[in-house]
C-alpha cells in the first residue's frame, strides 16, 4: 500500500487565507489550503499512475472527524489511485458531532482572542492535555470556562458520513478516546480498542485504527492486533522506530 509514496495524514481543509478557528490549526500545521492539496493530491494521484499502481490503492486519510474533506469528493472521483479514507472516533462512528477537547480549546481562543500560551499559563499545556482521557481534558476545560460544543456543523453528520462511504470512502477507527494511549493499562486498552472495533465495523467500516496523535507502541500494537485491528496507522514523526508488516507510517501535510 502507498508504495515509495506518502500516506498523507490530513485535519482541516481551509480556502485561502485562514479564518476563524482555521487560523489556529493552520498555525499548528493541521489545516491546508484546499487549491494547494488539490495541487498536492493530483500530483500523487499522476506519481501512482507512473507507477502503475492499482486503481484507489493509495491511502489518503483524513483524522478527526472534521467536515471538510467532504468538499473534495468531486475530485477523489477522478484521482483513481486515490482512495479516500476517514478515521473516525468510536463517538463520531454513532454520529456525534461534538468537538474533541483541543479543537474546543482553539474554537474558544479564536472567538474571545485568547492566545494559547496565556491559556497555558494557567497550568495545563497542549502536551499535557494529550496525555489525559477526553473526559477530564474536557472536565479542564469546564474549569476555564471554555463552553462545550456539543453539534459542531464542522464535524461530519451521520448521513454525510454514510454518503461519503457510498461514494467508496473507506471508515476506520481513531480509538475509543482521543488521547495518547501509549500508557494505558494494557489490558483494559485491549478490551476500549475492541469496542471501537466493533464500533467502525458495525457500520461498515474497516478493522483499521488510527492512532490518536499518532502514537503507538510495540505493545499498543500488538493490544489492538489482539482486539481486532486488522491494519494500523501512525505518524512517522511519532513513532517511526516501531516497524511492523501492519503499521502504516503516515505523514502529516501542512
Ligand atoms: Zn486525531
Amino acid at each position: 500500500m502507498n508504495a515509495n509514496l506518502p500516506t498523507p495524514c490530513l485535519h482541516r481543509v481551509h480556502s485561502g487565507n485562514p479564518e476563524g478557528s482555521f487560523r489556529m490549526h493552520h498555525s499548528l500545521g493541521v489545516s491546508v489550503e484546499r487549491t494547494d492539496l488539490v495541487r498536492r493530491l493530483n500530483r500523487l494521484n499522476l506519481n501512482a499512475r507512473r507507477r502503475e499502481m492499482p486503481d484507489r490503492s493509495v491511502l489518503v486519510t483524513f483524522d478527526d472527524g472534521w467536515v471538510d474533506p467532504v468538499a473534495l469528493a468531486p475530485h477523489f472521483r477522478s484521482w483513481s489511485r486515490l482512495q479516500p479514507t476517514l478515521f473516525l472516533t468510536m463517538r463520531q462512528t454513532s454520529g456525534d458531532q461534538s468537538l474533541l477537547p483541543l479543537p474546543r480549546l482553539y474554537e474558544w481562543c479564536s472567538a474571545t482572542g485568547t492566545s494559547l500560551a496565556k491559556v497555558e499559563e494557567a497550568g495545563m499545556t497542549r502536551k499535557q492535555l494529550k496525555l489525559l482521557p477526553e473526559k477530564e481534558q474536557h472536565e479542564w476545560l469546564d474549569r476555564l470556562e471554555v463552553p462545550r460544543i456539543s453539534a459542531s456543523p464542522e464535524i461530519l453528520a451521520a448521513a454525510e458520513i454514510v454518503n461519503l462511504m457510498n461514494e467508496g470512502w473507506i471508515v476506520g477507527s481513531h480509538g475509543h478516546d482521543h488521547h495518547d494511549l501509549r500508557l494505558d493499562d494494557p489490558v483494559d486498552l485491549q478490551m476500549c480498542l475492541r469496542k471501537a472495533r466493533d464500533a467502525v465495523t458495525t457500520i461498515g467500516g474497516k478493522p483499521w485504527l488510527a492512532w490518536p496523535e499518532g502514537r503507538c507502541t510495540a505493545s499498543t500494537c500488538e493490544a489492538a492486533r489482539l482486539a481486532g485491528f486488522e491494519k494500523q496507522f501512525s505518524l512517522r514523526v511519532e513513532s517511526e522506530s516501531i516497524q511492523r508488516s501492519d503499521l502504516v507510517h503516515r505523514d502529516i501535510w501542512s
